[in-house]
């Protein structure tokens, strides 16, 4: 006998370093989602400002009206008594880890959740609460800009020399900036400090 089954969301993590394209693709699915007709609400991190505190913006310059939130809770308020179908949230890494429960809540409760965010800091180390998301994720789009040293394909975001703090390994992990802080660098251009990474890569592994 056919049994009836209750229609659960999904969660897509689309992720890369900057200027990879994340806030494009995820603005593109977003409009895609509101030409369906779907009931749609756009999330960002109040932290960042870096062109329009109420708008989802692109390096490039597209953009789509966006909440600004201050933490996973005050995402969950607006929410809430809220029937959205899809829920989009840019640069999700600026959230700590308590945003990963509410994602899973608005999944549980059929919302199509579409994330976009670093999948690493600008040290190469994974951020925040991205590697929970990219593991529980139902699709994952990991995007590559072009490296600014060399051309190749880029997957690492690079703090430029001129705002590194002279005590590498207390570096404040959350800088907002964009071409006047980061650029795109591939494996072989992009500079990290290796006793720090490693150590740390090597903490990371929660087996032990
Ligand atoms: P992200 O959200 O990943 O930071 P955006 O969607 O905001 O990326 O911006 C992508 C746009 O950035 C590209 O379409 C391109 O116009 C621009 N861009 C600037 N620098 C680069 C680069 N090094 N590699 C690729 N695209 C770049
Ligand atoms: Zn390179």
């Amino acid at each position: 006998m056919p049994t009836h089954k209750i229609k659960k969301g999904s969660l897509e993590v689309i992720c890369g370093p900057m200027f990879s394209g994340k806030s494009e693709e995820l603005i593109r699915r977003l409009r895609r989602a509101e030409i369906a007709q779907q009931n749609v609400a756009v999330f960002k991190h109040a932290i960042d400002d870096r062109y329009d505190i109420n708008n989802v913006t692109s390096h490039n310059g597209t953009k789509l009206p966006a909440h600004a939130t201050a933490n996973g809770a005050h995402l969950l308020e607006k929410v809430q008594h809220e029937n959205y179908t899809v829920v989009g949230i840019d640069e999700v890494h600026f959230y700590t880890t308590d945003i990963i429960n509410v994602i899973c809540a608005l999944v549980e409760n059929g919302v199509r959740v579409i994330i976009a965010g670093l999948d690493m800091d600008y040290r190469g180390v994974p951020f925040g609460p991205m590697p929970t998301l990219l593991a529980i994720a139902d699709s994952i789009t990991k995007l590559k800009a072009i490296c600014t040293q060399c051309g190749a394909d880029a997957h690492f975001s690079q703090l430029l020399a001129a705002n590194r703090p002279t005590i590498v390994n207390d570096e404040p992990l959350v800088l907002v900036g964009a071409k006047d802080k980061f650029t795109a660098r591939c494996r072989g251009c992009h500079t990290i400090d290796k006793a720090f990474y490693y150590s740390h890569m090597k903490d990371t592994h929660s087996n032990g």
